[in-house]
């Protein structure tokens, strides 16, 4: 499963069309959601007279096929209209009220992990984004590789060309499952989930480590001495921001209190906004993907640490610019995109000391500030550069876990005689179904178990690089 993403230059007309079935899912979900409330509240008033329980107003169901039901029987009254848009519209917000009901039940009832998800809210026509999903129904990609076709909307014109799906679909290795539509940062995307036949691929130097320190001074450190720099678009585009939200913060803007309505002005002042950190998004996807392709494309073993972003999110001094530099964006590519690539992810433990290690002679640092940019051995003298040293002791890692568990390295099980070079546990990733004993005892799964990857095989050898 793969998603290709296009913009599409809508004509007014379509862009109409497009803003009514965003407005159509939105009532879908909205009325239904005021009517499995309205059950809910008059069950729990009753309750509170002390109704019987089989006495009780029926309960209202919230699968998707119940809210289905009941939104066919109340379509005529509620939206006589409802004609003039694809059903897969209302589909699109009772599919997300269903979802959104279940998670609170199943937050509820303990069945759900993470953090506790409310009751689902009424969505907005300002504040949620206009979206719609299709399923079924005249979904193409046109031959001249410049329109699609959805249901109702007829024809709508790409922004690029949709060459890379139409080869797929020409060549009939691609399967489209369905389309979303949706309006991101002023503009109509339209996105297919697409099943892929994927062919073989092997990387360039199959046998070669490379380990990735992510950082905020460099967006990565890699072991065969690259630093890759860490653009900042979030710094560079700062000042037109400020200067953006500052004229929007001087228009007249929506007021809750007094119910007027946002300016012209102040819509078109936000439009800017809205522009800027979609520039500014945009940008960091299109640097991290092509980041991470030439990585997994490059090498057999890549080793990442697995870092506690939402953790490091909570510092307010960094949390803007680890949020700009994107890493758990990063480390999510690089587990699919090493699945594609027949390559391998390692993922050492949170706690392995990367940075305070020495990559010459494994001497470890009690204390490094974060300020210390270069990293100078006591020991031996090595002096490097802070986040290749890290990288450097990623990549052995790697190599000495995946030495010891095809049984070359076995002298010391739990580091005994090697005080200055611990061993941190490691988890190598593997396809789910293969018993995994990664390391040693202590090992802490990584956090997504959903990402593919290739499994480990025992007779390779591996030079590290
Ligand atoms: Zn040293």
């Amino acid at each position: 499963m793969q998603a290709y993403r296009f913009a599409l230059d809508v004509t007014p007309g379509q862009e109409r069309a497009l803003w009514t079935h965003a407005g159509a899912a939105r009532l879908a979900y909205n009325w239904s959601l005021a009517r499995v409330k309205a059950v809910l509240d008059q069950r729990a008033a009753e309750r509170s007279y002390g109704v019987d329980e089989a006495d009780l107003t029926p309960a209202a169901g919230w699968t998707l096929p119940a809210l289905r039901r009941a939104w066919n029987a109340a379509k005529n009254d509620v939206a006589p209209w409802w004609s003039k848009c694809s059903k897969e519209a209302y589909n699109t917000g009772l599919d997300a009220l269903a979802r959104a009901l279940k998670n609170w039940a199943d937050s509820r009832a303990g069945r759900r992990a993470g953090r506790p998800v409310g009751f689902p809210r009424f969505k907005s026509r300002r504040r949620s984004t206009p979206t719609m999903r299709f399923t079924t129904g005249a979904i193409r990609v046109e031959s001249d590789r410049k329109h699609v076709v959805l249901p109702r909307l007829g024809r709508l014109k790409t922004h690029e060309s949709t060459r890379k799906l139409a080869r797929r679909l020409d060549a009939g290795t691609a399967r489209i499952l369905s389309a979303t539509v949706r309006r991101d940062g002023g503009r109509w995307h339209v996105s297919f989930c697409v099943e892929l036949d994927r062919t073989e691929r092997v990387p360039a130097r199959p046998h070669t480590t490379i380990g990735v320190d992510v950082g905020v001074k460099h967006l990565a450190g890699l072991s065969t001495g690259e630093l890759v720099p860490n653009p900042r678009h979030l710094d560079t585009t700062a000042r037109r921001m400020r200067r953006r939200a500052r004229r929007m913060s001087r228009r007249v803007g929506p007021d809750r209190r007094t119910g007027s309505c946002p300016s012209k002005r102040w819509e078109a002042a936000r439009r800017q906004v809205a522009r800027a950190h979609a520039r500014v998004a945009n940008l960091r996807r299109d640097g991290l993907h092509k980041l991470t392709t030439r990585l997994a494309r490059e090498y057999g073993t890549i080793v990442v640490e697995d870092l506690n972003v939402a953790g490091m999110l909570r510092n307010r001094w960094l949390a803007r610019h680890i949020a700009d530099a994107g890493f758990a964006e990063l480390r999510r590519q690089l587990a699919y995109k090493a699945g594609w690539n027949a390559g391998r992810l390692v993922v050492a433990d949170r706690w392995y000391p990367s940075s305070k290690t020495c990559s010459g002679c494994g001497a470890v640092k009690t204390k490094l500030a974060l300020s210390e940019r270069t990293y100078t051995c006591t020991t031996c003298g090595l002096t490097l550069d802070r986040d290749l040293n890290a990288a450097r002791n990623l990549a052995a890692l790697a190599c000495e876990v995946i030495d010891a568990r095809s049984g070359r390295e076995s002298q010391n099980g739990r580091g005994a005689d090697r005080k200055t070079r611990p061993r941190g546990p490691v988890a190598v990733k593997r396809q789910p179904g293969t018993a995994a004993s990664a390391g040693q005892t202590g090992t802490v799964p990584p956090q997504d178990g959903t990402a593919d990857h290739v499994p480990f095989r025992h007779h390779e050898r591996l030079r590290c690089g």
